[in-house]
């Protein structure tokens, strides 16, 4: 990727400027470099910049992730470069400034690819680590069945247009100080199709496609986190004129768990004993994702250790293997004692030497280094 322009030096904006400035701004250059009134043979590239740059900044989203990560974007995987591709920068000006505003349109541009869509999926925190099947229901429209996306009511055809005579193209004489000029601009009758539709199918209104909800499964692998896209290819919107369609990518939100907390491959998991069974050392239980499993607490144990279960985190995503469980030792100092365990623990008291923890050589730092790999 060749190296980019700020986004806000692209549109000539201050970092601050509001979206109304910024969409102002995005009217007057997409003007002014569309390549169908500007010939100069970089106006197309800039056209593209500035519409990528507009896309960029006219979205909340987009512009505070790009405002804190750049052209990089979150990850380093490339703001837009990974599985989101941009949007066709002649897409953009006709949303701005609305279909057939006298320009090129898409209409005369041949195939054109469906838009990639979004689902946004909740996973419970087992079903990220495990992997499942899941059926979402996702909307897109497709052509109409009735008129088979003609938009006639069927047993009626399209007419050709008669204001352009079946081109889809208007030519008109303009007249300026310069001398006068023909500019060709999409009919307005027929939107550039050429054809108008004198009885409009029922079914779709004329509009061509009908909004429809489909069924689709979703393999989700084990390993995935939130923010993971799983892309199904050609589920996205329909293509145009025989263009393919465009990809469903289902974004993954993953429910935090009670007892386990995730960093990665990892699990953390915190584990309280009791003093005897830190000085002693223990047999005891601890959840994992597979159940409850027992571990040693050695002898010794310090408050703040961590002991590693190797193989017991989540499985690696689309790869061999799997992370670590990491167990967090909490030492509980008894808050309420009998008498007894009082008389017990004076007795013994007596006998502690009070620099004995410190020359315990895993230390509560080393377990900090450990447990955040300083
Ligand atoms: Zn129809
Ligand atoms: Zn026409």
């Amino acid at each position: 990727m060749a190296i980019k322009r700020d986004y806000y030096e692209v549109l000539g904006v201050e970092r601050s400027a509001s979206k109304e400035e910024i969409k102002k701004v995005y009217r007057q250059l997409a003007r002014q470099y569309h390549p169908d009134v500007n010939h100069a043979p970089d106006a197309e590239t800039r056209f593209k910049e500035i519409n990528e740059a507009y896309e960029v900044l006219s979205d909340p989203d987009k512009r505070t992730t790009y405002d804190r990560f750049g052209h990089a974007g979150p990850g380093g995987l490339g703001f837009g470069g990974f599985d989101f591709g941009f949007r066709d920068p002649f897409e953009i000006f006709e949303e701005v400034f609305g279909r057939g505003f006298g320009f090129r349109t898409s209409t005369q541009r041949g195939p054109r690819r469906g838009a990639d869509l979004r689902y946004d999926l909740h996973l419970t925190f087992e079903e990220a680590v495990f992997g499942c099947e899941k059926e979402i229901e996702a909307m897109r429209y497709e052509p109409c069945p009735a008129c088979n996306g003609s938009g006639a009511e069927p047993g009626t055809s399209a007419v050709r247009c008669s204001k352009c005579n079946g081109s889809g193209q208007v030519r008109q004489v303009q007249r300026s100080i310069l001398g006068s000029f023909v500019s060709v601009t999409t009919c307005p009758a027929c939107h550039g199709e050429g054809e108008t539709i004198a009885l409009p199918c029922s079914r779709c209104g004329g509009q061509r496609q009908v909004y429809v909800s489909r069924k689709l499964s979703v393999s989700i692998p084990a390993g995935v986190d939130s923010g993971t896209q799983i892309r199904l290819a050609g589920e996205g919107e329909v293509g145009e004129r025989g263009g393919p369609p465009g990809n469903l990518y289902v974004v993954l939100n993953v429910e935090p768990h009670p007892t386990f907390q995730r960093r990665g491959d990892d699990i953390l998991v915190a584990l309280q004993v009791n003093v005897a069974q830190a000085t002693l050392g223990a047999q005891v239980k601890v959840p994992t994702l597979e159940g409850e499993e027992e571990i040693s607490i050695p002898a010794g144990t310090q408050n703040g250790t961590v002991l590693r279960m190797r193989k017991k985190g989540v499985p690696h995503l689309r790869q061999d293997g799997r992370g670590d469980e990491l167990v967090m030792v909490r030492v509980a100092v008894p808050t309420k004692l009998s008498r007894d365990q009082k008389a017990l623990f004076q007795e013994l008291g007596k006998t502690l030497d009070p620099e004995a923890v410190w020359q315990d050589k895993h230390s509560f730092v080393d377990d900090l280094r450990e447990l955040f790999g300083l």
